[in-house]
């Protein structure tokens, strides 16, 4: 287990000031947020502070103000919608620092919630400059980290306040660490990979840890066509990167030497043009595929293949969906997989951790967002992870 302070760690908190940073960039549609898990996510952790007794201010960023104030990224415009998932008042102070934030402070009684404006509204959050941190640094009495979505920025607000205050990891925080640990920093073998998605542009750093840690890498997706095109298959009008067989290559070679077996499908659904059901819908093997054709999901052979070989693992880290999910029926094998899964974890023999921005709405789609171990909404910070990257906001909080 990575060792880092969690709120079971905190003694006494009665009228001490914690400083919370959190998730609030939320997706917004007219004006509006159009989702409210970021808030979801970071209740409990409020909460369990402020029924302590903590005065707990909020620190967020919102958008992308480039270190100036700017009305529409004030983080006043999501305080409703912070207030309808906590049930409490909360109040907004326009500052994150200075005689604003003292007075707040003293108005605000033990429990209550404060929140402070967007932290990127000041040059000094995003060059992580120490006298901005300590600035803000100076109103608290502890820190806490509950947004592991802005943990791969080396900002003051997620990283440098760690070093200057007692840092403890929300519960949010300490649930992604915790699946993140059990998926690919101390897993039960065997481990099975599966990534997917569009490009193996975006996920080459991926890859290449993977093959090193994992026996099964499932790679399915538009990125599956480059890794058959490598291997000689002519895969037709399939997206396809061709300027990347020679690394692709590479990558299987890796993960030849480092005992990882590699999955590419056998059979795929293809057709003729990009839209739902259409006339040209054709399965076939990956040696049949027609010059004018796309290859837009694995198919229904491999689909079960894979299954199988998730049968044989203990733990499952998935990125990335296996076809083009969001049009019918190029969901099948996604949905196939994931219910597999899902089935695996219900029965207690898989541990399976998945995230990704699509990975996310296929898996809602499958209908499995709450059967697989762990369902990461973390984006960028998930995907460098991933990568084997250290993300500075969490090597923070282990001191
Ligand atoms: P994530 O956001 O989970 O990391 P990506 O952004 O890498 O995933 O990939 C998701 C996209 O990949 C989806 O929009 C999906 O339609 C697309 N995709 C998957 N398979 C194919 C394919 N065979 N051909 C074209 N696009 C595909
Ligand atoms: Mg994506």
């Amino acid at each position: 287990m990575p060792n880092f302070k969690t709120l079971d760690d905190l003694g006494e908190v009665t009228g001490k000031v914690a400083l919370v940073r959190v998730d609030l960039n939320l997706p917004m549609a007219e004006g509006r947020a159009s989702d409210l898990t970021r808030v979801e996510m970071v209740k409990d952790t409020i909460l369990e502070l402020a029924d302590k007794g903590a005065k707990v201010l909020l620190l967020a960023h919102f958008g992308r103000p480039n270190g100036a104030r700017s009305s529409v990224l004030s983080t006043s415009m999501v305080q409703g919608d912070v207030e309808r998932v906590l049930d409490r008042e909360i109040m907004f102070i326009p500052e994150v620092s200075g005689p604003v934030v003292d007075q707040s402070i003293g108005i605000l009684g033990n429990g209550d919630i404060g929140l402070l404006d967007n932290v990127r509204f000041w040059p000094g959050e995003e060059a992580n400059d120490a006298a901005f941190a300590k600035s803000i640094a100076a109103h608290g009495d502890f820190y806490v980290n509950d947004a592991f979505s802005a943990a791969h920025r080396a900002h003051g607000s997620t990283e440098g306040l760690a070093h200057l205050l007692p840092a403890y990891a929300g519960r949010a925080m300490e649930r992604e660490l915790t699946a993140l640990d059990a998926a690919l920093g101390n897993p039960e073998a065997p481990v099975a990979a599966v990534v997917g998605g569009a490009k193996v542009s975006t996920k080459l750093a991926v890859l290449e840890n993977l093959v090193g840690k994992v026996q099964h890498l499932i790679i399915g997706g538009g990125m599956a066509n480059t890794f058959l095109a490598a291997r000689g298959v002519d895969v037709g009008n399939s997206l396809c990167e061709h300027d990347l067989t020679d690394t692709a290559n590479a990558i299987m070679d890796k993960a030849d030497h480092a005992g990882c077996t590699v999955h590419l499908p056998y059979d795929v659904a293809v057709a003729t043009e990009f839209a739902a059901n259409p006339q040209s819908l054709r399965i076939c093997n990956v040696h049949e595929v027609a010059s004018y054709e796309m290859i837009l999901d694995v198919g229904p052979l491999a689909a079960e293949a894979l299954a199988d070989v998730l049968k044989t693992c203990r733990t499952l880290v998935w990125n990335g969906p296996m076809g083009a999910f969001e049009i019918e029926p190029f969901d099948a094998a996604t949905v196939a997989l994931a219910k597999t899964a899902a089935a695996l974890t219900q029965e207690g023999s898989l541990i399976s951790v998945c995230g990704g921005g699509d990975t996310v709405a296929a898996l809602a789609h499958a209908g499995v967002t709450d059967t697989v171990t762990y369902v990461s909404s973390a984006g960028g910070a998930f995907l460098e992870w991933m990568e084997g990257k250290t993300l500075p906001g969490v090597a923070a909080l282990q001191g």
